[in-house]
């Protein structure tokens, strides 16, 4: 065709090209237009609304009243159940048939009593196809269910996404009809939007894209948008574009479709099942028609969820897995938190997660998949190796707030040397669209040009759910092969990674953790949910250990395998990224609650605490034979000496020192004794109103407003705090981010310090001697809030222990306690999972003053050649340590997503110890781990002899973990690690029967080729530093 030759005019051009496929101009002469054809209303709509999340079986014998298309209908989090009759008209003969279903409610269409397409408006998803060609044997008469949940794909915030949810919000349905779709408009749509967004991406600097420009503009010339026969001619000028091929060396894009579903955020827990369902029923639709499409789906418990709620679809994913399509990705049983779990926790996460994905796909992950969270634990390269994984993929650094993270691709080095293949795809997005701008990003950010030719990238809508739709795999299918543009093909994991590896001779190695320079606040937000995951691992910790050595005991004792694997499955959900992170809506957090501690009326349902604690008595009762005595179980494998409270029949409550004297006695049991113990514990009230406190170890004066004007280590003779000021200082700050309100805290908070001085209650003496002197002090944070402490010195306890309550009431306020000490050093040190790491106390670089507020486990230390302090902690995990002052955060007070985020009443614990030496010579990590493992009375029989179980040669190694085996009875796992940081051999001694033992990995595969050497002295180890190792001891 012969017309004039355009005029030097791109942007009129392509402008041109874009009004053609508007849907919003033109739309009455252009393309957009045409997508649809003729319409007609539905036979009838009926409804039923339901306050609970019900089965279709219980949906569908509701009465359903009839609906007018645009009637309201809700409240939030209520469901609206549609019965839908329609009838195609017999003159759509050939055509593709819709139901067209537009609502402001995520939707699921069920036929036959079984789900089959998800449908949500912000997810680009308003079709349920109801025929692709249309013949006369089709049915034509159909009845559909619809069940509408009332919110969206982010909940329902207030205003904004993340604001509180709307509990009163009002839902309606505003289209509900049959259309006749025309596939060649979408088709030849594509080809347009693609080129223009060629045109966009490439900009004014690149030759292709004015060949983009060129070739669109010659289509919009043949295309007629009111004759069909038009089409083609168009069509096929731009399958002459995309089929130009690349070079050789073209970067190659593995595309894999993914719905990153939280497994509670903005929606309590219960929404998130339909989510999956809804998402995932749409996925299968979609490998039905798209042969070659892959898509990559993580989180065991999701899986979980489906098989029991949607057993139907359950079985079609299995089908998918088995053909390589569905990929079931991170081995996990949920996207958990990276910093905050245990280390025992996060191995948890894998062995749950691989065991379901082997029992239900006979596949083990060889990946970890956590695209979203907020940091990663400078363990997990151990952790992931020793699960069977070696690659790890993420993209969360991406949004640190400082410094730009310097790889896309390349070996993360963790705490112990261990090395992963990590990927972050240079894209920046789990949720990309197959759109130009995805592509053009993946290369022109990868920052490992050069050196890694192949990157990631992952489609379909997320977070809320939704996942990919066909446009997205027809805009990837287009550009397979296009010159300009990276090489695309659909991939998995394993293909990218096995690309990767074999190419991987110049990656770097980044050494250490991988901290997320944003979300901060994430280590204090929400505390009850975090002390609830402190206890409750401790616990699940204690009943694993008493019920190990029970077995051993009393023949008759059974481990309770099923209700522990129930339990464990509560807490590793709760470690999920956005609830133990505390970033989640009150609902989610009601949810959480429950898990560890019931409300719940049902015995049904376990929770933690609960179902915890009764396990732990059986389990302690089979140990002590059963009597009227106390007993005390000692769940650490170390000797204690320890002030507990004493509870019994026999004796009056009152305090008694427990001596578990058996050199490294692992676990003891004997009546609690009241040793006279010549104890030089004295508390004085001093003629200032002062309060001297010392126990022979300390000394303590403790100012009037609780705060200690001095902290004597006596056998050092040395002064802990620093000259002029005061330790245990409570101080407030503004706590105003600027968007993410529960997850950050900025680094101008700190410009806002204020301490609290206001007195309501001067500091008074409760116990003045004998084995625990005590004070107590009241305190006005605000007009709203107070805080009442408890300063505890025990006789022959190494540190001072602070019982604080405190009334919280407050709004976007930071509550933190400052210990100023007469230490100096570059770095301070923080326990993390299975060992600790260092972070520098000044800020010379971006990097060093980006990391303002950190994270720990139960204690932090500074120290300098020997002399140190520790800062323990019962339940709190943010820290910052600047210069010489250690800074434990407590509580805030952020408004969204839950405007009543820590309102209320908190209890927690601290404890300050100055030690000289380093930390490790000063046993601290040994007195973090009793702070928070209590010493358990337990009945016994009144001639029970003391016994211990297991015992390690080195204080450095820490026995961690006594369970039985995944493989069942008669075998125990044993988890040990080395604390120090050094590399030493180890001696575990057992008094229980073991025949033989076998190193295994963290999954409890035996290793063949190690066999650990069983001799009458015990089993010898040897550690490197920060080494995990498993033995299988079998009895
Ligand atoms: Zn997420």
């Amino acid at each position: 065709m012969y017309h004039q030759p355009v005029l030097k005019n791109r942007r009129t051009l392509l402008e041109r090209a874009e009004k053609f496929i508007s849907d919003v101009y033109f739309t009455d002469c252009n393309l957009r237009g045409r997508l649809y054809g003729d319409s007609c209303p539905l036979e009838s709509i009926t409804s039923f609304l339901s306050s609970k999340r019900i089965t279709f079986t219980e949906a569908s014998k509701q009465n359903f009243a009839p609906y007018k298309v645009g009637d309201t209908f809700g409240p939030t989090w209520w469901t609206c159940w549609f019965k839908v009759t329609l009838k195609i008209p017999e003159s759509w003969r050939g055509k593709e048939v819709h139901l067209v279903w537009e609502s402001d409610g995520e939707a699921m269409v069920w036929r036959d009593g079984q789900p089959v397409q998800g449908l949500t408006k912000e997810g680009e998803k308003t079709s349920y196809i109801l025929s692709e060609c249309l013949k006369d044997e089709e049915p034509h008469s159909i009845t559909l269910h619809v069940e509408m949940a009332c919110n969206g794909l982010f909940g329902a915030g207030q205003g904004s996404m993340i604001a509180a949810p709307d509990p009163k919000r009002k839902f309606s349905v505003q289209r509900a009809e049959l259309v006749i779709f025309d596939r060649d408009v979408r088709q030849l749509m594509t080809d347009f939007e693609m080129l223009v967004d060629i045109v966009k991406e490439l900009g004014e600097g690149e030759q292709r894209g004015y060949q983009a420009l060129f070739t669109v503009n010659e289509m919009v010339n043949l295309c007629d948008p009111f004759d069909p026969s038009s089409f083609s001619k168009a069509h096929s000028l731009a399958q002459k574009f995309f089929s130009q091929r690349n070079g050789e060396s073209q970067h190659t894009v593995h595309a894999m479709g993914h719905c990153h579903i939280d497994s509670a955020w903005l929606w309590p827990y219960e929404e998130t099942i339909r989510k999956c369902g809804r998402s995932w029923v749409t996925v299968i639709r979609l490998m039905e028609k798209n042969p070659e499409f892959v898509f990559t789906c993580s989180q065991a418990q999701q899986f979980q969820w489906v098989k029991s709620w949607y057993s139907e679809l359950f079985s079609q994913i299995q089908h998918y897995v088995k053909k390589g399509q569905f990929i079931p990705v991170g081995g996990t049983w949920v996207e958990m938190d990276g910093n905050l779990p245990s280390g025992e926790s996060m191995v948890r996460q894998f062995l749950e997660g691989q065991r379901f994905f082997n029992q239900e796909f006979g596949m083990h992950c060889k990946e970890f998949w956590l695209p979203d969270t907020f940091g990663y634990s400078a363990q997990l390269p151990q952790i992931m190796q020793g699960c069977g994984i070696s690659n790890f993929l993420t993209q969360k650094l991406s949004w640190n707030l400082v410094n730009t993270f310097p790889h896309n691709t390349f070996f993360w080095e963790g705490l112990d040397g261990s090395k992963v293949l990590t990927h972050f795809p240079p894209g920046n997005s789990y949720e990309m669209k197959g759109k130009i701008e995805d592509l053009v990003k993946t290369v022109k950010n990868n920052k490992d040009k050069g050196r890694a030719n192949h990157s990631a990238a992952l489609f379909g809508f997320g977070d809320g759910g939704g996942g990919p739709t066909q446009l997205m795999l027809d805009r990837l299918h287009l550009v397979q092969d296009t010159d300009g543009l990276p090489r695309v093909r659909m991939s998995s994991p394993d293909e990218l990674f096995s690309q990767l590896q074999a190419d991987s001779a110049l990656l770097c190695t980044w050494s250490g953790e991988l901290f997320l320079e944003l979300h901060n606040g994430t280590y204090t937000t929400q505390a009850q949910i975090k002390q609830g995951n402190r206890q409750c691992e401790t616990l699940l910790h204690d009943i694993e250990i008493a019920s190990s050595l029970a077995l051993c005991r009393d023949r008759t004792f059974l481990y309770p395998v099923e209700k522990l694997q129930e339990l464990w499955r509560l807490l590793l959900l709760n470690q999920f990224h956005d609830v133990i992170p505390g970033s989640c809506t009150e609902m989610v957090v009601e949810d959480a609650l429950k898990y560890y501690e019931g409300t719940f009326s049902t015995q049904s349902v376990l929770d933690i605490r609960r179902d915890g604690d009764a396990l732990l008595r059986e389990a302690c009762a089979a140990l002590g034979s059963k009597g009227n005595s106390t007993g005390v179980f000692n769940s650490l494998p170390w000797e204690r000496h320890e002030v507990i409270q004493i509870q019994d029949d026999t004796e009056k409550s009152g305090l008694g020192m427990c001596v578990l004297k058996r050199e490294r006695s692992f676990t003891s049991l004997r009546q609690a004794c009241h040793v006279i113990f010549l104890t030089e514990l004295c508390v004085t009230l001093q003629a200032d109103g002062t309060v001297l406190m010392q126990n022979g170890i300390l000394q303590t004066v403790i100012n009037k407003n609780g705060t200690l004007a001095s902290l004597h280590l006596i056998s050092a003779n040395r002064e802990t705090l620093s000259d002029g000021c005061c330790g245990n200082q409570f101080v407030m700050f503004d706590d105003v981010p600027l968007y993410w309100d529960a997850w950050d805290v900025m680094d101008y908070h700190l410009q806002t310090r204020k301490p609290v001085l206001e007195v309501v209650q001067p500091v008074r003496v409760v116990s003045s001697g004998g084995l625990r002197g005590s004070v107590s002090f009241t305190l006005r944070i605000s007009d709203k809030s107070t805080l009442t402490q408890e300063i505890v010195v025990d006789a022959t306890c190494p540190y001072i222990k602070f019982n604080t309550e405190v009334q919280w009431a407050e709004s976007h306020k930071f509550l933190k306690v400052e210990f100023p000490v007469r230490v100096r050093s570059p770095n301070a040190t923080y326990e993390i999972q299975f060992g600790h790491l260092q972070r520098p106390t000044h800020r010379n670089t971006s990097w060093d003053w980006a990391r303002f507020e950190v994270w720990g486990h139960k204690w932090a230390d500074l120290s300098e050649h020997n002399f140190g302090v520790a800062l323990l902690n019962d339940c709190k995990y943010g820290y910052s340590i600047h210069q010489n002052t250690m800074t434990l955060s407590l509580l805030r007070a952020p408004k969204a997503p839950d405007a009543t985020a820590d309102m209320g009443t908190h209890h927690f614990s601290y404890a300050i110890m100055p030690h000289t030496g380093s930390f490790q010579d000063a046993s601290v990590i040994q007195s973090a781990y009793n702070l928070n493992f209590p010493l358990r009375l337990i009945q016994c029989s009144p001639d029970t002899v003391p016994w211990s179980a297991f015992s390690v040669s080195t204080e450095s190694v820490i026995l961690e973990t006594i369970k039985q085996a995944e493989g069942g009875k008669g075998t125990l796992v044993v988890r040990l690690y080395e604390s120090h940081g050094s590399s030493v051999t180890a001696t575990l001694h057992t008094t229980l029967p073991v025949r033989e033992a076998w190193h295994c990995d963290l999954l409890e595969r035996p290793d063949p080729t190690q066999p650990a050497c069983v001799t009458s002295e015990g089993i010898t180890l040897n550690f490197s530093p920060f080494q995990i190792v498993s033995l299988l001891l079998m009895l």
